[in-house]
């Protein structure tokens, strides 16, 4: 059975790194891996095709640093004619990026099979490039391999209980990394050159609904400095992030560093004492290593954290960010099993390759 995987972003390399291990693991199933190009730099793509033991790609489209439209045009043209070329079983997507679309759209419109992984989240704001590619990526998928309840739960006020998809809850494929790469935490070499030693925040923005309205970024930049005065800040800065900040003539009074490869990050996570970030990934690993987070947005898709009372939404507030930062609880139950078994991986690979060899209909 052949498996074609599509990534593009620094998230999806992570995601699939969990999964890819299992399909090597298992006879009977090749993958073969087509990077989009959408990130390309050493440390937002290298660096985790080098330490997570991601196969090689055997494609990479090059595509990167254009509109929304010109780059998912790009993708779905480049794609598909590798489908031609490859006749996979399935087309395996992830996440809520440019890259997830046009892979699932290509193999969609070829009726090759279709299964996305972390399905079925929603932000109910569909301004949001990620809010758009989610929703049309599901509706063509073949398979739907849903992280949380709530996910399900919106699938099923979308009517999908009527529709030819199935739903699978597999849990989420980060657990599983966050799992297996805790014991691989690497500490950076800079951190010692850093004055952190009675511990830290750890901070990343790089949302365009935050970069892309200076309103926003302005006040999230006071806020963080704010935070800075009293307790340090590490921010591993998104490549975007720090060309608009310069743009705008924006000035970070923390401690920056440049984007951290996924072991140094796990070291962070563990090590710091609260994080602050809009980054959809980094709200779920801060529970799972066990820190509140407060999330630079004004909504999110894992509702659950909040609900749990383990993150705050703080939004783009000045006032609400510090304030939540300062008058932080320490009583956080993080034992809540809300993200699976940490075998979300197993689940997906026994799942595809028992349906590998049916059509598209697979019941
Ligand atoms: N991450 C990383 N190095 C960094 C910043 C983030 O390895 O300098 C990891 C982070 O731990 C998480 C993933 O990248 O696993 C999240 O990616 P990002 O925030 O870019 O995307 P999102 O999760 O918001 O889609």
């Amino acid at each position: 059975m052949k498996i074609l995987t599509i990534v593009g972003a620094r998230p999806q390399f992570i995601k699939a790194a969990t999964v890819s291990r299992v399909i090597q693991q298992t006879p009977g199933v090749e993958e073969v891996l087509i990077h989009t190009g959408q990130h390309f730099d050493k440390n937002m793509s290298d660096v985790f095709f080098d330490e997570m033991g991601i196969p090689e790609p055997e494609y990479n489209l090059g595509i990167s640093s254009m509109s929304h439209g010109a780059m998912t045009g790009r993708m779905l043209e480049g794609i598909e004619q590798i489908l031609l070329d490859e006749k996979p079983d399935w087309v395996l997507v992830y996440g809520d990026t440019n890259s997830t679309l046009a892979g699932a759209l290509a193999a969609s419109k070829l009726h090759i099979k279709v299964a996305h992984v972390e399905a079925g989240l929603r932000s109910f704001n569909i301004r949001m490039p990620e809010e758009q590619n989610r929703i049309l990526t599901d509706r063509i998928s073949t398979v739907l391999f849903c992280p949380t309840d709530v996910a399900i739960d919106n699938l099923h006020s979308e009517g999908y209980e009527g529709l030819d998809i199935r739903v699978s809850k597999a849990g989420d494929v980060m657990y599983d990394a966050a799992l297996y790469y805790g014991d691989r935490a690497k500490q950076p070499e800079w951190i010692s050159d850093l004055n952190v030693h009675n511990g830290f925040a750890l901070a990343t923005v790089h949302r365009a609904e935050n970069t892309d309205n200076p309103d926003r970024l302005r006040e999230i930049i006071l806020a963080i400095n704010e935070v800075h005065i009293t307790t340090p800040v590490i921010l591993p800065l998104h490549p975007r992030t720090k060309l608009i900040i310069q743009k705008l003539g924006l000035h970070l009074d923390v401690h920056i560093v440049e984007p951290v490869g996924y072991l140094e990050m796990v070291y962070l996570l563990k090590t710091c004492d609260f994080v602050l970030s809009d980054s959809g990934g980094v709200q779920k690993e801060a529970y799972y290593f066990k820190k509140s987070c407060f999330v630079l947005r004004d909504e999110t898709e894992w509702t659950e954290l909040v609900e749990h009372g383990a993150n705050k939404i703080v939004g783009a507030n000045r006032q609400a960010i510090v304030t939540a930062a300062t008058e932080r609880v320490s009583d956080i139950d993080f034992s809540h099993e809300l993200y699976g078994a940490g075998d979300a991986a197993n689940k997906i690979v026994a799942y595809l390759q028992h349906y590998g060899h049916v059509g598209r209909a697979i019941d």
